[in-house]
């Protein structure tokens, strides 16, 4: 019997390259090589009878819809289509039923997520399989419910929990926060005195996949669905209807094809295959996932499920043992997808896989001297933003896809079942997926493999970080990028990517650090007076043959280093917890070691102490240690329930053992994630690149990364990067007890100066579109919610909704008259024209839909998309105008050019389209503006400006500046399963016309029946950061949760926006709105709150008007 301290010892002492089949554990598998299929005695049998007997039953010619791949998501979809009443609905599936990914799920279902809307696809799923299915067939689905248990072992790790805990109450999920003697009592197993606490859910659970996907099958057919089994889809065929549209046609088999306007892809890992048929991009990535289980366990039985997020471990019970599994730093990828697997397992990679016993048996002790019955490595697929690939296809109508659910298929398989079947009957989901939405990429992403590869790495690297906001991925950046882009960098500028663009958030006074490909070297720096650093990283994965990587190492590192390049196949570097959390990454500090011996390590360390001591900045030691310095914001919170004087565990300041030292038996407690993490897949070229990126005060740019792709070997990464660190920390007037982070400040600062001058804001990443024809304006009056066929001249700021009266958007419609010159900012067209301007990071959701509502009304006009030919520059406050009446060739004045109105002008010489409105609520103007001219037109703005105190300022500030506006966002406040009633916008909906318009028909029963829910605004007077998700409590009820938070720095407040509901179930009226007492709670405090029925900031409306 191997035990997992053995599994641990060999996994630990062979090198990393030797083939794992020499480790006494790889008996357990039959098949040579660490990365081969695994022989699973029955697959053979099972196959060959299969392919002999063809399909299940005949295959009909026509069907309804045809749902591709029969595990969770085909039959999933499959049952619920059937429930909506669909007839005729057919699932093919290649093999059986659960031979891809679902036969070996783990199965864990936990409740609570940090998203509401997945709080309710989980609890769907939850009700089905414990409950509804049963009811309906008298089948049980195998469903357990033996409760779910987080672990803490860090003070941000529990307030994730709390805040968890309180957007459960919004949506009745029990759940507890316990202490560690409180969790020792529960699981008197397991090891706590390292703990903060635990988040203990009584009503979590595990799924069944086979009982659970044969009952959604039987469920199915008893409703006239039908299964068909052995029977691979081999083609699909599209046709070209008579208005172009490209449609799905059939599905093709080798037992013959059936007809249909309507598939759903849910292939799993093969779902790119499927894509293919039909030229469908499904963006994601195959990788291996796995995990062990465990011999009997004596006093296992009935413990809960446990997650131990910081060690990215989770420990399933299964009968009187455990499985055990995890997210790695370095997976593998699945290139092969092979076609021919079914009912299949790869052999286990003990050199990846060792990092979660280590937490395991650091959590569950006794796991150190149990066996390992079996394990279990299967193919699931991962997506670049680790969410699902739902909706129907952008380039093929009747193509749905139901795939990439990236470990969480059994789980999310019953909400997102219901809501695929939704939209494929109804054109939409019921619920909010944008999230999930195959349009929330652009299509120049979506076929992008290396970006998908490198960003599905990073997101499974991270799937148990924390959610911290305004975290930003650091893989695959700098895809779009703006025409100010450099001379932005330049002034300081830190991106945000929305939509693969880069988009400025905030601005470094400092300005940048300079960008230099050559040092790619460790320097020990002067601590005091530098502010830059420059520094090189080797992470090696697993090198299958050493020597290659000995002289492109040499190379690199500086002679300090050299040291190092001895043994360097078993170099080690260990990114320590310094700045970790922020976004899970670590890339700060290091230990570093090799079998070399330990005081390699130590000298290594040595040369970095400097290099981490500048980086935390001469408070450091006022501020706590690096660990904690990642997350001032989370940490100043008064409020916090943690003692802060408790002690902290040790272990976190200490460098940790090695695979080649590591101290056995007792195994330090050391999360995985602190240890490596390459964010940059193996298969890279070389490529210098620049990201920016911040780390609570510092900067950081990536400036060079080169990875080597040499044979077998795989995940070697070196970054070159430097850091910044901006000044200004310290505290802020109004903002009591915390310190704020430099950049809040800096925020502040771009805020301040737009209420009390002017600010430019870089918004050319905005979606711009044309639509232009014959039939536009129908298809305007039809699209928009508010009146846009205004004269031309005129700008309108409208909704899009869906047939349920939701807002699929928020954009402004500017009506033009026809150009003659037919250049980017006038074209020439016949008919009608309205220019579109949506937000960038919803752009081509905005597309899809108004390409797909054209379709289907069949409006004979053309949209055209131009958003990479224009910039966006926005001028606002107070100032705006007297700046640019130097800059433009009109006369700005109000009676020349009122608010809510566009023009053709002159900027510095250059033709633009200027509008004048405003997303931050004061006096303003955008200028779009031809790439070409957008930098001499910039550059103009701000020479005018200089005197006027014109600031650069990115969408940190916006998002402050328009909550205290009252300016909604969507897809935070607003969103598709919202109707503009509801969020306070019915000024955009012409319900006083005539004109029918899509949705209409919904708003008016909505405002027959009265409105049962309402977004309302609330303060609170303490200075406690809100980020949303917290409840909102109504005279002693939880009467909805925080949609929306940010902090206002003109009404010095936080600031949230909600959805409110009368628990009675009737109507929200207004007068219910004002007259009860408010509460918001945040992390398990509540806060006094004050509503607010008018936006807090100019309620009046005059600023935007220029009267101030
Ligand atoms: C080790 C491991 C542990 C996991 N643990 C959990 C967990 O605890 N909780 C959780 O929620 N999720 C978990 N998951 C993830 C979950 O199992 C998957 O997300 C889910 O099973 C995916 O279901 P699916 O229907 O999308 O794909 P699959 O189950 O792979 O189904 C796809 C089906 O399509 C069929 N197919 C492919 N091509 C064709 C074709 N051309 N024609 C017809 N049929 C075709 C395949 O044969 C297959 O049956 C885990 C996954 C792994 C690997």
């Amino acid at each position: 019997m191997a035990s997992l301290s053995r599994a641990l010892h060999v996994a630990a002492n062979c090198p990393p390259w030797r083939p794992a089949q020499r480790l006494r554990l790889q008996a357990l598998a039959g098949a040579p090589g660490p990365r081969a299929e695994k022989n699973v005695p029955y697959q053979r049998t099972l196959k060959e009878e299969a392919q002999a007997r063809g399909p299940s039953q005949p295959l009909p010619s026509t069907a309804s819809v045809v749902v591709i791949g029969g595990g969770s998501l085909g039959c999933q979809t499959l049952y619920h289509l059937a429930k909506l009443g669909v007839a005729g609905a057919v699932l093919l599936e290649r093999e059986r039923l659960t031979a891809g990914t679902t036969w070996h799920t783990a199965g864990l279902l936990w409740q609570l997520r940090p998203s509401d809307v997945e709080v309710e696809l989980l609890a769907h799923t939850r009700r089905l399989v414990s409950q509804g299915l049963e009811e309906e067939t008298g089948l049980h689905t195998g469903w357990i419910q033996n409760g779910g248990l987080f672990i803490a072992s860090s003070r941000q790790r529990l307030d994730e929990y709390k805040r968890l805990m309180s957007l459960g109450k919004a949506y009745s999920v029990e759940s507890h926060v316990l202490s560690p003697s409180e969790t020792k009592a529960l699981y008197p197993l397991m090891k706590v005195d390292d703990l903060y606490g635990t988040l203990y859910v009584p009503q979590d659970g595990t799924m069944d996949p086979a009982g659970t996907c044969s009952t959604l099958a039987r469920a199915a057919v008893a409703r006239g669905a039908q299964v068909i089994e052995n029977c691979p889809v081999t083609g699909i065929r599209v046709r070209t209807d008579d208005f172009g549209v490209r449609r799905v046609a059939a599905v093709e088999t080798d037992h013959g094809s059936i007809q249909t306007p309507r598939l759903v892809n849910c292939a799993g890992v093969w779902a790119g295959a499927v894509g293919q048929m039909a030229g469908v991009k499904v963006p994601l990535v195959a990788m291996h996932h796995a995990y062990v289980v465990t011999e009997r366990i004596e006093g296992i039985q009935n413990m809960p499920n446990v997650r131990d997020h910081d060690a990215s471990v989770y420990l399933r019970l299964q009968g009187d043992a455990l499985s055990v599994g995890g997210y790695e730093a370095n997976p593998i990828f699945w290139e092969e997808v092979s076609d021919k697997f079914a009912f299949g397992l790869f052999d286990l990679d003990w050199d990846v896989f060792t990092q979660h016993i280590e937490g395991a048996i650091n959590r569950v002790p006794v796991l150190e001297t149990t066996g390992i019955k079996s394990t279990v490595c299967g193919p699931e697929s991962f997506t670049p933003d680790h969410k699902p690939l739902m909706g129907e296809a952008p380039e093929l109508r009747g193509f749905f896809l139901g795939c990439g659910f990236n470990s969480a298929g059994m789980m999310l398989g019953g909400g997102c079942g219901q809501e695929l079947a939704h939209w494929v009957v109804y054109g939409r989901p019921e619920k909010d997926m944008y999230g999930y939405d195959i349009r929330r990429f652009h299509p120049s992403l979506a076929a992008h493999q290396r970006w998908i590869r490198e960003r599905s790495h990073e997101s499974y690297a991270k799937n148990y970080s924390v959610i911290f906001p305004h975290d930003e991925p650091l893989a695959g950046r700098n895809m779009r990028r703006g025409p100010l882009h450099e001379e932005l960098l330049g002034r300081g500028c830190v991106f945000q990517e929305r939509h693969g663009w880069e988009r400025p958030g905030w601005f470094s006074p400092q300005g940048p650090a300079p960008v230099s490909g050559q040092q790619l070297a460790w320097m020990p720096l002067p601590c005091s007076r530098a502010r830059q650093a420059v520094g090189a990283v080797a992470v090696i994965g697993k090198a299958v043959r050493p020597r290659p990587v000995l002289a492109p190492l040499r190379a690199l590192l500086c002679p300090e280093a050299a040291g190092f390049s001895e043994g360097l196949a078993d170099l080690v570097v260990r990114p320590r917890k310094a700045l970790r959390g922020h976004s899970g990454s670590g890339l700060l500090s290091w230990s570093l070691s090799s079998p070399l011996g330990q005081n390699r390590r130590v000298l290594f360390w040595l040369i970095l102490q400097p290099v981490v001591g500048w980086l935390q900045g001469p408070g450091a030691s006022q501020r706590g240690s690096a660990d904690e310095s990642h997350s001032a914001d989370w940490r100043a919170e008064p409020g916090r329930e943690v003692n802060p004087s408790r002690p902290r565990p040790s272990h976190l300041l200490q460098p940790g053992p090695t695979p080649s030292n590591r101290p056995r038996p007792s195994i330090r407690p050391r999360p995985w994630r602190n240890r490596f993490y390459v964010p940059w897949s193996s298969h890279l070229a070389k490529a210098p690149f620049a990201v920016s990126r911040g780390f609570g005060d510092i900067q950081i740019e990536v400036i060079r990364r080169m990875s080597l792709d040499w044979g077998r070997m795989r995940c070697d990464v070196f970054l070159g990067w430097k850091a910044s660190r901006p000044e200004g920390v310290g505290r802020v007037e109004g903002w009591e007890g915390p310190a704020l982070r430099p950049r809040t400040f800096q925020i502040q600062r771009e805020c301040l100066s737009c209420r009390g001058a002017a600010a430019v804001f870089d918004m050319s990443y905005f979606g711009k579109f044309y639509l232009l024809g014959p039939d536009a304006r129908k298809a305007a009056d039809w699209l928009f919610s508010a009146n846009v066929s205004r004269p031309p001249g005129s700008t309108v700021y409208t909704c899009m909704l869906n047939r349920r009266g939701g807002t699929e958007s928020d954009l402004t419609v500017s009506r033009l008259a026809p150009g003659t010159q037919g250049s980017v900012v006038a074209p020439a067209f016949e008919g009608d024209g309205y220019y579109l301007a949506v937000s960038g990071a919803v752009a081509q959701h905005n597309w899809c839909h108004i390409s797909t509502v054209l379709q289907d009304q069949r409006f004979r006009c053309q949209l055209v998309d131009c958003s990479e030919d224009l910039g966006l520059i926005s001028i606002q406050g107070p100032a705006s105008r007297a700046i640019l009446q130097e800059v433009l060739d009109a006369d700005l004045s109000n009676a020349a050019f009122p608010f809510s109105t566009h023009r053709l002008v002159r900027a510095a010489g250059h033709l633009v389209r200027a509008l004048r409105l405003s997303f931050v609520g004061e006096l303003g103007w955008e200028l779009h503006v031809p790439q070409a001219s957008c930098l001499p037109v910039y550059r103009a703005v701000m020479a005018a400006g200089a005197q006027h105190g014109l600031v650069n300022a990115g969408y940190r500030a916006i998002d402050s500046l328009s909550i205290e506006k009252g300016y909604r966002h969507w897809h935070a406040d607003l969103r598709p399963d919202d109707s503009p009633l509801e969020a306070g916008l019915a000024f955009t909906c012409k319900l006083k016309s005539a004109e029918p318009f899509l949705g209409r028909e919904a708003l008016e029963k909505q405002q027959a029946a009265g409105l049962r829910r309402r977004l309302v605004c609330l303060t609170v007077e303490e200075k406690v950061p809100m980020f949303g998700l917290e409840a909102i409590w109504r005279d002693g009820q939880v009467v909805g949760h925080v949609r929306r938070a940010d902090f206002g720095f003109t009404v010095d407040k936080t600031i949230a926006y909600g959805y409110i509901r009368d628990p009675s179930g009737g109507p929200v009226s207004l007068d219910y709105v004002k007259t009860g007492d408010y509460a918001l709670e945040r992390m398990g405090v509540p806060y006094a709150a004050q509503v607010h029925l008018k936006p807090l900031f100019d309620p009046e409306n005059k600023r935007v008007k220029g009267i101030y």
